[in-house]
Formats: C-alpha cells, sequence, structure tokens
C-alpha cells in the first residue's frame, strides 16, 4: 500500500469503526461462533501473492467481527470495565505511524519525555503524593502493558532489594504474599520467579479486605518459621468483589517490618481516585505513606484504550538495579550523564510501546473533571443496579456494593419458609449462571466467594445508562424466576 492508497484506506477504516460504534447496541453482546470457528473460514496457508486491501478490511467485517466480544457494547458487565476513547485509538494510531521502539531517551525523545510527563499528570490526576512523581528525581511512573507485568516488576525490583539487604539469604526462604483474594497475578509471579506464595485468609465479615491482625500473626509465624516474607501484594478493589485490603491497618504492621515492600494493585478501582470522595476508601493516604509501588490500569476503568497500566515506584533505583542490563550498544551520552530516563530499565522488554500518547490524548480531551464525571456515573449506575437487586424478590448481595460491582446471587423466598443448605444454593445459581450466560444479549461474570457462589455485574462502559441497567436487572430477575422453577420442579 502506498501513502494514497493509505489515505483512502485510513479514511474508509474510520468511517467503518464510527459505523461499528453506531451500531453497536443492535449487536449481540457476546459473539455466536463455535471453537474453530475461523479455521473453517481461513485458509490454513499465508497467501503467495499479496491480495488487495479492501478485500482484507471486507473479511475484517465478514469474518472476525462475527466472532468479536463486544466489551464497549452498553450491556457488558462481565470482567471489568475497558473503557476506550476516540481520542485513545487515534493516539494509538498516531504512535503507530510513527513505529518507533523509544526504549531510551536517544531512541525517541519525545516518547520518554512525553511519559514523564504524563505519569506525573496521571499521580496528579490520583492523588498520588510528590514521592511518586517523575519530577521528585527519586520516585517515578511508567507505563507497562498491564498489571500482571507491574506486579512481576515489582516483586523482581523487592526480592533484589530484598537479597541485597540480605545477602544470605537463599532464594527458597523467600515468600509473597498476597490474600485469597489477589488476583491470580500473585500466583503467576510466583510460579515465573520460582518464589514461595502465600494467600492470607480473608473473611466476609471483614468484605474480604486484608485485616492488619492477619497479616501480623502471619509475619510472626513466617519469621519465626525462618521464612522471609519480603513483598505484600495488597489490593484496592480486587476482581472477584472490589474488596480493599484495610491499608491503613497493614501500614501500623508494616511499620515494624521495614524490608516488606508493599505492591497496591488497584487494577481495577484505581482510577476512583480521581474523585477526591473515593480516595479514602481507596485508603490513598496509606498508599503514599507506605507503598514501595502502586499500579492502576488505565485501560480498565480510565478511559485509555488497552493496553495502559501505570506503575509508581517510591525510588526509582528500585527498578534500575533491578532491570539495568546495558551492554555498549545500549549505552548513550545521555543515559550514561544520567541526564535522562532510560525506560528500557524499568521494565522486561526492551522496546516499549509509545503509550504515553494516548494518555496525553485523553487526559487533555477530558481533562480531571471529565475523568470524575465518567467514573461517577459508572458508580452511580452501579448504585441503581443495587437498589433494584434489594428490591428483587429472589436476588440479594453477597457483598455490599463496591465501586462500579455489584455481587449478588439468587436466595429462593418461597412461601414455605424453607431454609437452603450452601450446596444447595450453589448448585441453583451455577444453573442461574449458566441460564445468563447461555444469552448473547447480556455478559456477566461468576465468582466464588468463600465457598459462596455468585454473580458479578460490573458497570463501565461508556454507552451504559440507566435503561441499560433496568433492562438487565428486568432480564436477571425474569431469569432467577425461570431458574427457580426449573430447580424446583
Ligand atoms: N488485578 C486486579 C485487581 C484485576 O481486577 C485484574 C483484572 O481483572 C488484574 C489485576 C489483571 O490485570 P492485567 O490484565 O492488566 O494483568
Amino acid at each position: 500500500m502506498d501513502i494514497e492508497a493509505f489515505r483512502k484506506a485510513g479514511y474508509k477504516a474510520i468511517d467503518d469503526i464510527c459505523d461499528y460504534y453506531y451500531s453497536l447496541q443492535e449487536k449481540s453482546v457476546v459473539s455466536n461462533v463455535k471453537p474453530g470457528y475461523l479455521a473453517e473460514l481461513v485458509p490454513s496457508e499465508p497467501p503467495v501473492k499479496g491480495e488487495p486491501f479492501q478485500n482484507i478490511a471486507n473479511d475484517y467485517q465478514k469474518l472476525i467481527v462475527p466472532g468479536l466480544t463486544h466489551w464497549q457494547h452498553p450491556s457488558f458487565f462481565a470482567y471489568y470495565p475497558t473503557a476506550c476513547t476516540f481520542e485513545g485509538m487515534l493516539g494509538d494510531l498516531y504512535a503507530s505511524s510513527a513505529s518507533n521502539p523509544g526504549f531510551n531517551w536517544y531512541a525517541s525523545p519525545a516518547c520518554t519525555e512525553l511519559e514523564v510527563i504524563v505519569m506525573d499528570w496521571a499521580a496528579k490526576l490520583l492523588g498520588l503524593g510528590p514521592a511518586f512523581w517523575n519530577s521528585s528525581g527519586v520516585g517515578g511512573g511508567c507505563i507497562q502493558s498491564t498489571a500482571s507485568d507491574a506486579a512481576l516488576i515489582a516483586i523482581v525490583a523487592a526480592r533484589s532489594l530484598y537479597q541485597r539487604t540480605h545477602p544470605d539469604v537463599e532464594l527458597d526462604k523467600l515468600v509473597i504474599y498476597t490474600t485469597t483474594q489477589t488476583h491470580s497475578l500473585g500466583l503467576k509471579a510466583g510460579l515465573i520467579l520460582g518464589l514461595q506464595v502465600r494467600a492470607l485468609e480473608v473473611t466476609s465479615g471483614d468484605k474480604f479486605g486484608l485485616r492488619g491482625e492477619t497479616l501480623r500473626k502471619a509475619l510472626e509465624a513466617d519469621t519465626k518459621a525462618g521464612k522471609h516474607p519480603f513483598i505484600l501484594v495488597a489490593t484496592v478493589g480486587t476482581t472477584s468483589s472490589g474488596a480493599v485490603d484495610n491499608l491503613a491497618e497493614i501500614k501500623t504492621v508494616a511499620v515494624k517490618y521495614p524490608s516488606l515492600w508493599i505492591h497496591v494493585d488497584a487494577a481495577w478501582a484505581g482510577v476512583a481516585m480521581v474523585c477526591p470522595e473515593y480516595r479514602e476508601q481507596c485508603y490513598l493516604q496509606d498508599i503514599n505513606d507506605i507503598a514501595h509501588s502502586f499500579c492502576t490500569n488505565f485501560h480498565k476503568w480510565g478511559l485509555v484504550n488497552f493496553d495502559a497500566s501505570t506503575l509508581w515506584v517510591r525510588d526509582r533505583k528500585y527498578l534500575t538495579e533491578a532491570l539495568d542490563v546495558t551492554p555498549p550498544f545500549l549505552r548513550t551520552a545521555e543515559g550514561d550523564a544520567g541526564r535522562v530516563i532510560d525506560y528500557r530499565n524499568w521494565h522486561l522488554a526492551l522496546g516499549r510501546k509509545f503509550r504515553s500518547l494516548k494518555f496525553w490524548f485523553v487526559i487533555r480531551s477530558y481533562g480531571i473533571e471529565g475523568f470524575q464525571k465518567y467514573i461517577r456515573q459508572s458508580i452511580s449506575l452501579n448504585e441503581s443496579f443495587a437498589e433494584k437487586i434489594s428490591q428483587s424478590k429472589h436476588l440479594e448481595h453477597v457483598t455490599p456494593p463496591s465501586f462500579a460491582l455489584s455481587v449478588f446471587r439468587l436466595v429462593p423466598k418461597l412461601d414455605s419458609q424453607r431454609v437452603f443448605t450452601l450446596d444447595e444454593l450453589n448448585g441453583l445459581n451455577k444453573q442461574y449462571y449458566a441460564r445468563i450466560s447461555s444469552r448473547k444479549d447480556i455478559a456477566l461474570t461468576q465468582t466464588v466467594l468463600n465457598g459462596v457462589s455468585c454473580i458479578r455485574l460490573a458497570v463501565g462502559a461508556a454507552q451504559t445508562t440507566k435503561e441499560h441497567i433496568e433492562k438487565a436487572s428486568a432480564l436477571l430477575n425474569e431469569e432467577a424466576e425461570e431458574a427457580l422453577k426449573v430447580w424446583l420442579e
């Protein structure tokens, strides 16, 4: 394709994308295809001769779009939001057009310098203190691909710091602390690094958040047993239920264990901190006081298209001392002089996408007020859904609504006043969820909280309105009645 052909195809592509967004509501949320559908439609061999681009673009509409689950659909309530914006898309397009892996300042000064600036903007947006700002010259932030990458890097940095301060400790004595509600990123990091992971217990009474006393007891017992817990992956807004670990209590314990690195994973809920009224619920002050590292995904609830995970550290040396490998071909005068950040030493790969561009586009377009409006709208929609659950005959909350997430289950209220066992209720809820998940006009996900099967509804798509919430709750009540009828037969 030459430049003029690209101009034409590019205009057409934008038209197609606009049409996609106009027609989103008419599409089913979940794809209808069966596993293996694409292999039946696409040749197994690559073409020998190149094809006209329009044929390929037509096949995208014909073959690929039907196999998409539409995460931007207003009735998509599964997993977590992936709020994307047109500004973000255009940022990606421009970044892709420059197509450079700006891994150090010399490789593309604008890539590094914009990232340094937008990470400070993002920190200020969330209320993260000056210790985490790049402008501090000590702490700083960088954009990662995912929260899993960010946690892995935090753990690598924590391990390296711990080994430097405890040179005699064998690796097999090191323990990563998580909770039973931490995202699987904790276990995965343990697998990758060959380190033990201990998941601390949390209870429904504590709304599945980690308490200081649980941490203190585990630290005491493990230390006594010769183990070395060196990092706690705490969560603000767990995936299953939006639980928040009690960072105020964790802080009082952590001061007695200064070698324990505190990483805060706020992948989904952290962006709520743009609103001052949610900062206390997110323990912002305690994060500012004690966290060694903090991560939130702007590609979840933060209006920036995937991938856009932000990681801040209190001291950038933690990262560079763990990750800096500089062969001669990567040396630059600016890097050697320490005048610039070489972001290649802040993550795993060498090459980096120019992700700061989409951040810049989105933050400038929305402003702080635009972010606040969007977050408040999602939370208010979830509150109206939660109210519908409270009014429902057979549905009830399993945990209180958290940010823009509701977790509920079906608990029959029968005239006979019959009481059900947990196993019976779990069986019923699995059947109930099977009904919901077989529908194509709505998407929700299920989870299990301390043995209780439940269903999650996460709000966050830009086009979701009160009508979609009302439609969803009507549909969920109808399915509950049907599931119950079949179950009682
Ligand atoms: N942490 C939390 C709390 C999450 O909810 C999720 C996603 O569900 C993740 C981490 C994983 O995020 P990523 O896909 O960016 O690794």
